[in-house]
């Protein structure tokens, strides 16, 4: 089960927030509830502050979203959690555009930050921007600390997504400057090192002034550095994978004269779900997609192949980085490509197939050597025991 909720889109971008997310607002409308004499105005005024907080970081979240976008890279969501938010964004390649993608999120902030200074400024309110003040308006759940309350958590929003570690803005900043001069690679090696090191710096402050927030940070930070470092290293090897490694060399294909008949054998006696059809001459003309199939069975079902299959059909070749291809494949929607090599259909992939191939050579990298195909392997030659 998916347990994120939709709430909007910006420009084609999904906002989810995940079922968690309730968790804050109870401990919200609970601490500032009871823990204040304010009852049911402190729990209002809690969840309205907690709200406030998320929307900020929903805005620091789009500000990466929109400026990966502006250079053409994938986004695919932005899921709010209880600890925060999450933008997934393909990794750029260009070290400078994961520059600015980066400081983007933390400048939303400032600008915020900013926004609402000269808001308390115009109210004369600037008074409450100090923390003693604050921690008093806070406790006792008064409307109007809630501007400073936003105003310093902005602040905080900035400085800590800055520190320079993974996965915090701070450790791509760092990594990006590194990749500006040196090998990708080696510069996340270096990124992640540093970002090890803080965290080890924050675990001790925190078990030095027995303050678990810092330990958790630390905690977060060491296995942040630890993934992304993982990810980078996997990526190397996973580049190197062609569809030609991945595809299946053999699929069972139709003609456009078959009955759908035909189709629904194919589904029953082989593991395919979709068909490339090919004409007499060799030639790919179109898909049959398990859809495709079932809206032919049920509105025209004495239909042929060639009427009920779609002919804008994603195409690839073997030599094709695996990771490209899956991208594209991903833009577009689809779920299976042909393989054509001189216009013939010489195999055909399916996400699937992709993430197959993924995770056995994240497992067995040395069976990159070999070409992978869906074929029944050759029976290896028996040595028989050795005598003697
Ligand atoms: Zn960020």
């Amino acid at each position: 089960m998916n347990w994120s909720i939709p709430l909007l889109r910006v420009r084609g971008i999904e906002i989810k927030v995940h079922t968690t997310f309730a968790l804050i607002l109870v401990w919200a409308a609970y601490y500032w509830g009871f823990g204040t004499d304010a009852g049911s105005r402190g729990a209002l005024f809690g969840v309205t502050a907690i709200i406030l907080l998320f929307v900020c970081v929903v805005l620091h979240e789009l500000g990466h979203a929109l400026t990966a976008q502006r250079y053409g890279i994938v986004v695919h969501d932005i899921t709010l959690l209880p600890i925060g938010g999450v933008a997934r964004i393909e990794v750029p390649e260009n070290p400078r555009e994961e520059l600015w993608i980066a400081l983007a999120g933390p400048a939303v902030n400032v600008v915020i930050a900013v926004v609402l200074i000269a808001v308390g400024a115009l109210l004369s309110a600037t008074s409450l921007l100090m923390p003693a003040d604050l921690s008093v308006t806070m406790r006792e759940a008064k409307w109007s600390g809630l501007l400073a309350y936003l105003t310093l958590a902005n602040i905080a929003l900035v400085l800590f997504n800055l520190i320079p570690a993974f996965p915090l803005d701070g450790g791509r900043v760092l990594r990006a400057l590194l990749a500006i001069r040196q090998d990708y690679r080696r510069a996340t090696e270096t990124a992640a090192r540093i970002g090890q090191a803080v965290a080890l710096g924050f675990g001790l402050l925190g078990f030095l002034a027995l303050d678990f927030f810092l330990i958790v940070i630390a905690v977060f930070v060491w296995f942040g550095a630890e993934a992304e470092r993982q990810q980078v290293s996997n990526k190397g090897t996973l580049d190197n994978l062609t569809v030609g490694q991945a595809m299946s060399r053999n699929p069972a294909v139709l003609v456009p004269e078959d009955p759908l008949e035909r189709a629904v054998e194919l589904t029953l006696s082989t593991a395919q779900a979709d068909f490339p059809v090919v004409s007499s001459d060799g030639r790919v003309v179109g898909l049959l997609s398990a859809d495709d199939l079932l809206r032919g069975v049920r509105d025209q079902p004495s239909a042929t192949v060639g009427v009920a299959m779609r002919r804008d059909v994603l195409q690839a070749a073997a030599s094709e980085q695996l990771v490209d291809v899956q991208q594209r494949a991903a833009v577009a929607g689809a779920r299976t490509l042909v393989v054509i090599e001189d216009d013939r259909l010489a195999g055909f992939l399916t996400i699937a197939d992709i993430g197959e191939a993924f995770r056995l050579f994240a497992i067995r990298p040395e069976l990159l050597a070999a070409p992978l195909t869906n074929e029944a392997p050759q029976p290896q030659q028996s040595l028989g025991p050795a005598s003697g």
